[in-house]
């Protein structure tokens, strides 16, 4: 087959469909051929057969008559003569085979050969017809009892004259006289040459016949040749136009790579599979034109990425410099209201530099929000995982939150269902955060009213529960159109809402993100006028039980004067900071030198010896990473304590002050408590650790049965009418376990109760909180009268009765502790000491920690046991920096739910 000629699929279907007909045609047609041949066959051999028999029969029928006639010549026996006549008339031998012969159509020269054995053999006849009439009249039979033939044969004039025997004799004369067996002779002879020519023509025949079947044979022959090579070509013209392309476009796709860019199939075979290779490598090319396109537009997104990379680096960049620049003249403002108030003040002015400090603060707070969300943002915020009790969590923060509630008059419900696990490790501060920001808006955003804090749980698979936390109130609402937005950053319900309301429109942000973090979801239903109810979801590991209680305790103050006789120089080109660092280190008991820049600092560090250097990062001309790399490298300071100071709040700047030599890195504002602590690493001073600890051990001894001195802010602060109490409560109750546990004995319930109650209430007002909290416990078991754990509970009841006494009574012996009440104004509002605290301790004063110690009662009732714990932890390690970011966010939201309470 030509390899040019291109066919289709159809084409070869159609050819294959046309060969299997004609090859059906010619077998069929063969078939009939050698059928009739075979039937021409056999027809020809009957034919012989029967002509053949014929002949004999004719032969056999004539000598059958004359044997008969002779007979009856002989015998004169009547049956000879019957047979005689019944084989001339009725079975007729003779005609039968004539006119067969003639029905066979027999040629004419066999036809002329039998009549004239017909006209021979109606001879004989005659001769015979003579023979039975003389033997018949011989007999005197009459004519008319002679067969007809007979009857109507009449005797010759002689032979009428002959007697009977002269008859009798004469008929058997002429049946075996010569002219007989001559005439007899005469119908034998053509009769012979009947058979002799019949026999050569029916042998022609059947030559002919199976001439014929031979040649059928033949045909039929090369039929199946034909057939076989017709398939053969089929199978060919399939293999060539269909198997072998798929093979070869199997082979090539086989080795193919997407990376060979001028990949194409070569097109073979039929049309069908020629187009097949046409769209395919059409379709390669349109796909590698695509990937073209996409390695471009992926080039090009790659270089949008690293775009936006910059961009988000100049972002956090701008960020940095932001708070540079914030921070450094807060950190002025903080710094001078700190030495402000360590100066002779009246008492307005301690009002204003408090509430400049304050103000300072606050905007240090927003700022710190502000980071705080750029750091989610950026993925940086991490959460923690720590054991937490979600009861006291949620206690904790109705602590903070009840006090906003209350001035306006609003009731708060906690209701957590039974089957949520109290016990949880997750990241307390944060979830707190979420709550307290959700609860600080319901408060903000209702009037009148209840709100109602519900916690279920959504799903418990093993160790993980997803809990769901709703907070509902009776507020304001929110619009429809607004509660998807109010979720975004700096969003808030309308416009009017930040002249009427305040709030920065952060608060929901952080929280979504946040409550992104520990993977749950935050959502609003609201309808205006009528309330909102923002729910959230998260998910915690449930823990087996955790370790309670918060270690309470007082820590002493005054650094004062711990560095006296120490040097350090502290290099600043800011002339308020250095200021400002100056005093601060001068009131430590250091003598201070200064310098402007980092050249003057290499000279005054070359010509002086100095314990320290404080060196300030951003300076212009020679930064504080340079000086530091001259300073290393100059005889004799290679140990020199150099620390940086730096108002860059982003990571990398103390691993670049590690890299240039300085041993270590504060940010500003400048924390007189962290520099200390820093410090102390690298000049040899009294160990004040050991001191504050061992005073820490002895105050929380007496500690935690009574919390004094919140019971004396609780009554106004008159120390004197809360010794008052004690002494009356000493004196009326000390014995009251042993009355209680004679009335439950007589089964007087009643009067226990009582005295119970008396005894809850005292211990409330006098801060004795053991005792409370174990007078509720037996009051409960009294009333549901369970006797099991009544015997327990009067026992905890008698222990912590006893202990409240114990310690009171050593508390009303002791004289006043001038140190502690001098800070502390009567006064003071409850949240006061949140701000107090706060303002210490972004200024990094050391009073922070003794104010922390001795207003620890609020604290840890406001705080939870994790941030309280952690604040302690702070404050005693000198790091306030850090506590104070802890502090702000409670302190936020606490400020703002009173902002609130203010607008209202
Ligand atoms: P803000 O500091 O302004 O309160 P938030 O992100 O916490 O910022 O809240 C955004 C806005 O969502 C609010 O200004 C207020 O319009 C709306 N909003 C939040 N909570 C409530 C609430 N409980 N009832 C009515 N409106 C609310």
């Amino acid at each position: 087959m030509n390899s040019k000629m291109i066919l289709k699929q159809s084409t070869i279907s159609a050819l294959i469909l046309g060969i299997f007909f004609f090859i059906g045609i010619l077998l069929a047609a063969s078939i009939l051929f050698m059928n009739s041949s075979i039937q021409a066959e056999q027809t020809a051999e009957m034919r012989r057969t029967e002509f053949r028999q014929l002949g004999i029969n004719l032969a056999d029928a004539s000598d059958y008559l004359t044997d008969e006639a002779r007979k009856y010549a002989v015998t004169n026996d009547i049956v000879h003569l019957e047979k005689y006549w019944e084989e001339i008339n009725k079975t007729q031998t003779r005609d039968n085979v004539i006119s067969r012969v003639r029905e066979l159509n027999s040629p004419d020269e066999e036809l002329a050969l039998l009549a004239e054995a017909k006209r021979y053999s109606d001879a004989l006849v005659s001769t015979e017809r003579r023979s039975m009439r003389l033997v018949l009249e011989a007999q005197g039979v009459p004519e008319k009892n002679m067969v007809n033939e007979v009857a109507t044969y009449y005797l010759s004039i002689e032979d009428q004259k002959l007697n009977n025997a002269e008859k009798l004799t004469k008929a058997r004369e002429i049946m075996f006289d010569s002219k007989y067996d001559a005439d007899k002779q005469n119908i034998m002879n053509p009769i012979a040459k009947f058979q002799t020519i019949m026999n050569d023509r029916l042998e022609a025949e059947l030559a002919t016949a199976r001439k014929a079947t031979t040649r059928a044979a033949i045909l039929q022959m090369i039929l199946a040749v034909i057939i076989i090579g017709a398939i053969a070509v089929l199978i060919r013209l399939l293999f060539k136009q269909v198997t072998y392309p798929i093979n070869n476009y199997t082979q090539q796709l086989l080795v193919f790579s997407f990376s060979s860019a001028n990949f194409s199939l070569v097109p073979e075979g039929t049309q069908e599979l020629r187009m097949l290779a046409m769209n395919f490598n059409e379709l390669y090319n349109s796909f590698q034109e695509e990937l073209i396109k996409r390695k471009l537009a992926e080039d090009t997104m790659k270089t949008a990425k690293e775009e936006a990379e910059l961009a988000n680096k100049a972002k956090s960049e701008f960020l940095a410099n932001m708070s540079h620049e914030i921070r450094t003249p807060l950190n002025t403002i903080t710094g001078y209201e700190y030495l402000l108030n360590n100066t002779e003040l009246g008492v307005k002015q301690k009002e204003y530099v408090g509430k400049i400090g304050m103000a300072a603060n606050n905007l240090l707070a927003i700022i710190n929000e502000i980071l705080d969300f750029s750091k989610i943002e950026a993925g940086k915020m991490t959460l923690e995982a720590i054991e937490f009790d979600l009861h006291q969590t949620l206690q904790e923060l109705c602590n903070m939150v009840s006090i906003g509630a209350q001035q306006k008059g609003l009731e708060i419900n906690f209701d957590i269902k039974d089957d949520v696990p109290q016990y949880l490790i997750g990241d307390t501060i944060r979830l707190k955060q979420v709550i307290l920001n959700l609860l600080s808006n319901a408060i903000k955003f209702t009037h009148q009213g209840i709100i109602h804090v519900l916690v279920e749980l959504m799903e418990n698979e093993g160790m993980q529960a997803v809990l769901r936390f709703s907070v509902k109130d009776t507020g304001i609402g929110i619009a429809e159109k607004n509660k998807e937005a109010i979720f975004e950053v700096f969003t808030q319900g309308n416009a009017s809402t930040s002249r009427k309301y305040g709030g920065t429109g952060l608060g929901l942000a952080i929280c979504k993100k946040i409550v992104g973090l520990m993977a749950g979801e935050i959502s609003v239903e609201s309808e205006e006028g009528e309330g909102s109810t923002f729910t959230f979801s998260a998910k915690f590991e449930i823990a087996k039980d955790i370790a309670r209680g918060i270690h309470k305790g007082s820590i002493p103050n005054a650094l004062t004067g711990i560095f006296k006789q120490k040097r350090i120089l502290i290099v600043e080109d800011n002339l308020i900071n250095l200021q400002m660092a100056k005093e601060i280190l001068e009131s430590l008991g250091f003598d201070t030198n200064a310098a402007e820049s980092g050249w003057a600092a290499l000279r005054m560090v070359k010509e002086n010896r100095y314990d320290a250097v404080l060196m300030d990062i951003r300076m212009p001309v020679m930064d504080g990473y340079e000086a530091t790399r001259r300073i290393r490298v100059m005889d004799g300071n290679e140990s020199l304590p150099i620390i940086a100071l730096s108002a860059d709040a982003v990571e990398g700047v103390a691993e670049r002050a590690k890299e240039s030599g300085m041993n270590s890195c504060l940010t500003k504002p400048l924390n007189p408590i962290k520099l200390v602590e820093v410090l102390k690493e690298f000049i040899t001073i009294q160990d004040i650790h050991q001191v504050f600890d061992e005073r820490l051990e002895e105050a929380s001894t007496s500690q935690g049965w009574v919390e004094f001195e919140t019971g004396i802010r609780r009554i106004g602060g008159n120390r004197t009418n809360y010794k008052n109490i004690l002494e009356q409560f000493i004196s009326n109750h000390c014995e009251d376990s042993k009355k209680i546990r004679g009335y439950i004995s007589v089964g007087n319930f009643e009067e226990a109760k009582r005295l119970v109650h008396t005894i809850k209430g005292i211990a409330g007002n006098i801060e004795a909180n053991h005792l409370q909290a174990a007078s509720e416990r037996l009051e409960k078991a009294i009333v549901n009268q369970a006797d099991k754990e009544l015997v327990l509970l009067i026992s905890e009841f008698d222990i912590a009765l006893k202990e409240s006494c114990h310690y009171s009574a050593i508390f009303v012996s002791t004289p006043v502790d001038q140190d502690i009440t001098e800070d502390k104004s009567p006064e003071m509002e409850s949240t006061d000491y949140l701000f107090r605290l706060l303002d210490l301790l972004t200024k990094g004063d050391p009073e922070a920690k003794s104010f922390f110690a001795s207003s620890a009662h609020y604290f840890a009732s406001n705080l939870d046991d994790h941030e309280y714990s952690h604040l302690r932890k702070k404050i005693a390690s000198y790091d306030l920096e850090e506590a104070a970011d802890d502090l702000q966010r409670v302190i936020n939201r606490i400020r703002l739910m009173e902002g609130a309470v203010k607008h209202v």
